[in-house]
């Protein structure tokens, strides 16, 4: 994961290494350097200026101690400030309610119906009852394929195949849910290829109507600038809670989940890292800060 970035955040580091001390000239360097990585990662360019800018500043405002070289006092500080940029702590999902209701939105592809697959998984795993309901009006395989997803970790799916009245299904599923004493409903929705009217007006409508506990956002991490450029359409119409991050196991550069909060505001709540159910997993801001520096 990231591995580019890794990798050439390593080499920025080792400019420093055998120096003495921090200076404004040997930090100089190691910034422009930090600053082109994470540019090359696809990061919002404003957002590395503002992340290597803050490592500057720390940098040379901190005496360097006995036994920690330069080197090290940098990814200190490298390490501190990508926590900082993913959110600090991490943000868990909340499920109060009765039933706790979370709608899922998301492009066509992005991986949302599986990962309302997963998100079933893992609350089951809590030992709380939880059903699926499947909203996307459109695409009937994406019906079966929340059946199917839903019959393999167990749980319930709620589908009306001859409505093709989303909000109603949606309705309809919370008052079944409630009959059948789910803690727990999550509302997979449709998304097309981009972002559009009808589709941001259905979802708003899903949103009004069924006033979540939680409204998650899915995207495809390995779309980089173009997966916050969609957070950020989606965010100012639908005001949503959290990002999924989906994918990362095939992103190689990381610009989506190292800029995503910055520039949205939104925690990153999970990451999804596989097509199997149980890949599925919170997002820790200061374990991907470590897993990036390596
Ligand atoms: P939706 O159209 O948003 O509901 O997207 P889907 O859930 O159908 O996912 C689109 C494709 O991406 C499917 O082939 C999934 O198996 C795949 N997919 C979803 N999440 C992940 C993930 O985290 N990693 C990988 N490698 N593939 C994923």
């Amino acid at each position: 994961m990231f591995d580019n970035l890794s990798n050439k955040l390593d080499r920025a580091f080792k400019t420093l290494k055998g120096q003495g001390s921090i200076t404004e000239i040997n930090v100089a360097t190691t910034i422009k350097e930090v600053r082109r990585a994470l540019v090359d990662a696809d990061v919002n360019y404003k957002v590395a200026k503002t992340v290597t800018d803050n490592i500057k500043e720390k940098a040379l405002g901190r005496d360097v101690l006995i036994a920690v070289s330069p080197g090290q006092l940098m990814v200190k500080i490298m390490h501190e400030e990508l926590t900082e940029l993913m959110g600090g702590e991490k943000q868990d999902i909340n499920l109060k309610g009765d039933p706790a209701i979370i709608l899922i939105s998301g492009l066509q592809g992005s991986g949302k119906t599986t990962f309302t697959g997963k998100l079933a998984n893992y609350i089951k795993k809590q030992g709380r009852s939880v059903m699926v309901a499947a909203c996307d009006v459109y695409r009937p395989a994406a019906i079966n394929q929340l059946q199917v997803l839903a019959e393999q970790v167990g749980v319930e799916a709620y589908t009306e195949l001859e409505n093709k009245n989303p909000v109603q299904i949606a309705l309809n599923a919370i008052e079944h849910a409630k009959k059948t004493h789910k803690k727990v409903v999550i509302i997979d929705t449709a998304g097309r290829l981009a972002v559009d009217e009808a589709m941001m007006k259905e979802i708003a409508e899903i949103k009004k109507a069924v006033n979540p506990t939680e409204t998650l956002f899915v995207v495809d991490s390995m779309t980089g600038q173009d997966a916050v450029n969609t957070a950020k359409t989606f965010n100012e119409r639908i005001n949503f809670d959290g990002v999924v991050l989906t994918k990362l196991d095939g992103d190689s550069r990381g610009g989506a989940a190292l800029s995503i909060r910055a520039v949205v505001e939104k925690p990153i709540k999970f990451i999804s890292t596989g097509e199997k159910m149980e890949a599925l997993d919170l997002f820790y801001p200061d374990r991907m800060a470590q897993r990036i520096l390596g």
